[in-house]
């Protein structure tokens, strides 16, 4: 390659990452994966070796990736938060080895722990107390996220001992948070985080704190920035300590000077990756004993003494069959891609959401292109790029339909997003899809009123909206496919049961923007009446700790339309109960504090001798939890009493937290909230 070439080939590759970078630190929304970033990254190292003359100061290579935004106040790090230096192969990382054992010229010891894939923050105790948090930032200077951080819970704000320490890790939203966060977002409109790392930056990066406690972060610390104020010799000591102070530290790490064993760490936990509860994407190997991170330093970049293996990108190529669209229960329209079947992390994917028509115009996916499809989060089938080269000659680009797909009226952009939206009130899609929503699990619970008897509910005009549920009668029942007198008293019983529903379900099954489950009950809990909150202002409502002005504006919107006004007059008219019977804000917030088991689904299995099964449910629902009946990735909890079978050996598989009889008594008797 001739100088000119690489000067122009260089100054590209500088243009491109400097972009990427700014759309992933700044912007926490990248538009090209990892790996993308990381060929280029490399590319750029390459050349910069054989042509030196060409290393710029603003070259990505001579800088730790973040940046400070405005906004929040700087904090200086004097300690320089790094990176860390990366290799793709096992052969790449027995290099590292050997380098590093030339130059201490001892055998080096490694603690092996997982990449978790969030954010680095720094954490400053005085006497025990939390007194600064920040990002990690250009590397020199951060971000003072102090407030933000507060609301981790897994953060302690006093340590189990009065010293003076500053810690450093990873802070990092849980797939189940992140995929929960997508579908809220997606469902109100907005713009959707590209894995779990953006979606964390972006929740700590909030200027409203309410927002940040809202998305359930969490964090593992993996570094002492000075040991001796622990008096530890060796990373493994040092995680060891921290946890005893009260961090949350990763149990999965292990020591080890065997690169074959390291090898195998890797390949287990490349199989495992899939089925833990936070996104990693490497490796990292750390010398274990601290006097060897002393004797070789760092680079201005990163350690010396560390070094992170990347996984490889799960990727698949496939084909594009056709673009579907479906309309959600707020009026929201989605594109999803259906594609050849293909397997990936696990499982047989053949549809992706586009998430909305200005992500499918920006990527200009059409149909019978071939893309490239990997796992958001390891868990969300997205399509990260089409393969141009492949594109048939005769392609056209794809055009995003006008009207809705269902009633046909004009789709709009609501405000300023990015979603098209049926607004047509009394379009079929949207009622049916609020009318399931009404009846689902965590709103009225209506038993028995699955989406396809609400599809033909709403096909023989029985029922138009959620009020007429209550007006059903036998005779209009038996008129239904497979319904005998048996399933229609069920049934009925079913709706007449949710008249008696405390009335946080009745306000989450309404469906208001942005009120979820857990706004509706902080909300009805301070209002006790829906007429009272019908009254009420966003000042009213915004004294609530935890709703934040969104939520507020968005109740006094939904109660200032006559037709909804006129709707709960109809439900008060049939006796639907309007009031909140469950406990008040301030014990819900002191529950929340002292219940282990506050909004965690449970399973109960095998025998239980001290306790009936009915009991220890009452009893877990009484704290918060959700006891369901099957174990599976979504589970938090499985107690299993003695003979317990399939399901212990299921949650076992799935690494699931397990407590016996005796051990759930134990913790929940240290709750203050007796038993039934
Ligand atoms: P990195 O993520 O490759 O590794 C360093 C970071 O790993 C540390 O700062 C720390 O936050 C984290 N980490 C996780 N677990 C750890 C552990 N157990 N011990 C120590 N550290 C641990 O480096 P980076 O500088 O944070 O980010 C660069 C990477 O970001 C690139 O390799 C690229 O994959 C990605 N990136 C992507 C784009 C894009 O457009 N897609 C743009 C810029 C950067």
């Amino acid at each position: 390659m001739t100088l000119e070439e690489a000067t122009k080939r260089v100054n590209q590759l500088k243009t491109d990452l400097i972009k990427w970078t700014r759309q992933y630190y700044v912007l926490d929304q990248p538009t090209v994966e990892d790996h993308v970033y990381d060929e280029h990254y490399l590319q750029l190292v390459e050349l910069e070796k054989v042509f030196p003359n060409l290393v710029t100061p603003n070259s990505p290579t001579q800088r730790v990736g973040g940046q400070v935004l405005p906004g929040f106040e700087k904090v200086s790090h004097e300690v320089p938060m790094l990176s860390l230096g990366d290799v793709f192969s096992i052969e790449e990382l027995s290099e590292f080895d050997q380098r590093l054992q030339k130059s201490v010229d001892a055998e080096v010891s490694y603690n092996a722990e997982l990449k978790i894939d969030g954010l680095a923050i720094s954490l400053t105790y005085e006497n025990g107390v939390f007194v600064k948090g920040s990002t990690r930032g250009d590397g020199t200077i951060g971000e003072d996220i102090t407030e933000n951080l507060k609301t981790v819970k897994s953060i302690p704000l006093t340590l189990t001992e009065p010293i003076s320490i500053e810690v450093r890790g990873e802070c990092y939203m849980p797939t189940k948070a992140f995929v929960a966060l997508n579908k809220r977002r997606e469902e109100a409109g907005e713009t959707v985080f590209a894995n779990p790392r953006n979606a964390a930056a972006g929740s700590l990066r909030q200027l409203n704190t309410a927002e940040t406690a809202q998305r359930q972060l969490s964090t593992f610390i993996y570094y002492i920035v000075d040991p001796n104020a622990l008096d530890v010799k060796t990373q493994s000591d040092a995680l060891k300590r921290l946890a005893e102070l009260g961090f949350r530290t990763n149990t999965e790490s292990r020591v080890t000077s065997d690169m074959t064993e390291i090898s195998a760490y890797i390949n287990e936990y490349q199989a495992k990756r899939h089925d833990l509860s936070y996104d990693i994407d490497g490796i990292v190997i750390k010398a274990n004993l601290f006097t060897i991170h002393d004797e070789v330093g760092n680079t201005v970049k990163v350690p010396k003494w560390a070094i992170a293996y990347k996984f490889p990108p799960d990727e698949q190529e496939t084909k594009v069959l056709d673009i579907e669209w479906t309309i959600g229960r707020t009026g929201v329209v989605t594109p999803t891609a259906i594609m050849n079947p293909v397997q990936l992390a696990g499982t047989t994917v053949s549809r992706a959401s586009l998430h909305n028509g200005d992500l499918l115009k920006q990527k200009d996916i059409r149909i019978n292109d071939m893309v490239k499809l990997h796992k958001a989060g390891d868990i969300i089938p997205e399509i990260s790029e089409v393969v141009l080269d492949k594109r048939p000659d005769d392609s056209v680009v794809y055009i995003l339909p006008t009207n809705c797909p269902v009633c046909g009226a004009l789709l709009v952009h609501l405000d300023e997003e990015v979603a098209l939206r049926c607004i047509n009130p009394k379009c079929p899609a949207l009622i049916k899809e609020s009318l399931a929503h009404f009846a689902s699990r965590n709103a009225m619970n209506i038993d028995g009123l699955g989406p396809k008897i609400v599809e033909q509910l709403f096909e023989n005009k029985l029922i138009s909206d959620v009020a007429g549920l209550y007006q059903l009668t036998a005779d209009q029942l038996l008129t239904l496919d497979n319904f005998k007198e048996k399933s229609v008293n069920k049934l009925l019983n079913a709706i007449d049961i949710s008249r008696q529903n405390s009335v946080e379900r009745l306000l989450f099954g309404l469906g208001i923007r942005h009120v979820g489950a857990k706004a509706a009950r902080l909300v009805s809990a301070e209002f006790k009446d829906i007429h009272q909150l019908m009254t009420a202002t966003a000042e009213d409502i915004l004294v609530i700790d935890s709703i934040g002005q969104v939520i507020a504006d968005s109740l006094v919107t939904y109660f200032a339309n006559d037709q909804v006004r006129e709707l709960i007059d109809e439900l008060d008219n049939a006796q639907v109960n309007l009031t909140f019977l469950g406990k008040t804000t301030a014990e819900i917030a002191e529950l929340a504090e002292g219940s282990p088991v506050m909004d965690k689904k449970v399973v109960l299995t095998g025998t239980l001798d001290q306790l009936k099964r009915s009991d220890a449910k009452k009893w877990l629902e009484a704290n918060g939890a959700s006891v369901v009946g099957s174990v599976s990735k979504k589970t938090d909890l499985l107690i299993a009493g003695h003979d317990a079978g399939s399901k212990l050996i299921k949650a076992e598989q799935l690494e699931i937290e397990i407590w016996d009889e005796q051990q759930f008594i134990s913790v929940m008797e240290g709750v203050s909230y007796e038993k039934n």
